[in-house]
C-alpha cells in the first residue's frame, strides 16, 4: 500500500506553495484533489501540469470537483465539473478519479436515476473511457447531502451507472461515521482501487487504533495494495499531520 496525502488540505494556498507544503512534510504520492484550483471552472489545466512536473510529487489519483444535483436543472453544470476533473486528471498524468454521488438524497428516486444516467451514462463515462481514466465511487457520510452512505444506496446508484468498470474509493471516515465498514468491506473489498483515511470528522489518526489495524488487515486480505490517501480537516495542524504520517509510515512498513 502506498501512503499518500490530499492536497485539498492546503487549498487555501497557492498551486505552488500546495505541493510545497506536501513535500515538507516527506510525502512523496499525492491525491490531487480539485478544491486546490481556485475557481473550479478555471481551465487553465497546464498550469496544474507544470506546478506538479516542478514539484517532482507522483499524483496517484484525483478527486473530482463537486458534482452537486439538487435539481435536474443542475445537471449541466455537474457534467462541466466533472469533464474539467477530466481533462485535469488527463494533464496530470493520473488514471483514478474518485467520483461522489451528489445527487441530492432529497431527490425522489426516479429524478435521482435519471440525473445519474445523464451525468454518467450520457457524458461523465464515455468521456472517461476516451481519455483512459478509471472512475471510482466514495461511499458518502450521512452529513452530505448527496446519496450513497451504505450498500443498499451504493447499490442503488451503480445499477445505473455501472457496468462492471466502476471501481470504489473506500473513505474509511465516511464508512466509521456511518457505521458501514464491515458492510462496505464485505460488499466492495475486491473492487476497492483508493481509499480516504481518515479518523471520524477527518481528524488525524496519531496512534495505532484497533480499528484501523484490523480494517488494514483486511484490506490487505482482499489483496489490496492501492493509496492510503490521509484526507484530512483543512484545520488540522502540521505537527497532527506529520504525527499521522509517521504512524501510517510505520503501519504501512507491515503490508
Ligand atoms: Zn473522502
Amino acid at each position: 500500500m502506498k501512503l499518500s496525502l490530499s492536497n485539498g488540505i492546503f487549498s487555501k494556498l497557492s498551486l505552488d506553495e500546495n505541493f510545497a507544503a506536501v513535500k515538507k512534510l516527506g510525502f512523496a504520492n499525492i491525491e490531487f484533489n480539485m478544491k486546490s484550483i481556485k475557481k473550479e471552472h478555471d481551465t487553465a489545466v497546464y498550469r496544474e501540469q507544470k506546478a506538479l512536473a516542478a514539484s517532482g510529487l507522483n499524483c496517484l489519483t484525483l478527486h473530482s470537483a463537486i458534482m452537486h444535483v439538487k435539481d435536474p436543472i443542475e445537471v449541466h453544470q455537474a457534467v462541466y465539473y466533472g469533464k474539467i476533473s477530466l481533462e485535469c486528471a488527463r494533464a496530470l498524468g493520473v488514471s483514478l478519479v474518485t467520483v461522489h454521488s451528489d445527487i441530492a438524497k432529497k431527490l425522489p428516486q426516479n429524478a435521482r436515476e435519471r440525473c445519474l444516467t445523464e451525468i454518467f451514462n450520457d457524458e461523465i463515462k464515455p468521456f472517461a473511457k476516451k481519455l483512459g481514466i478509471k472512475l471510482a465511487l466514495e461511499n458518502l457520510s450521512y452529513t452530505s447531502t448527496g446519496f450513497g452512505k451504505n450498500v443498499e444506496q451504493l447499490e442503488e446508484i451503480l445499477k445505473i451507472i455501472d457496468n462492471g468498470d466502476m471501481g470504489i474509493t473506500f473513505d474509511f471516515c465516511h464508512a466509521q461515521e456511518t457505521k458501514q465498514t464491515d458492510n462496505l468491506l464485505e460488499k466492495y473489498g475486491k473492487r476497492i482501487c483508493n481509499v480516504h483515511m481518515a479518523n471520524k470528522s477527518h481528524k488525524p489518526f496519531t496512534e495505532p487504533k484497533q480499528e484501523l489495524t484490523s480494517f488494514l488487515t483486511k484490506l490487505h486480505d482482499y489483496g489490496y495494495d492501492g493509496p492510503i490517501t490521509l484526507e484530512l480537516e483543512h484545520k488540522t495542524p502540521i505537527e497532527e499531520i506529520a504525527k499521522s504520517k509517521a504512524l501510517f509510515d510505520r503501519l504501512l512498513r507491515g503490508f
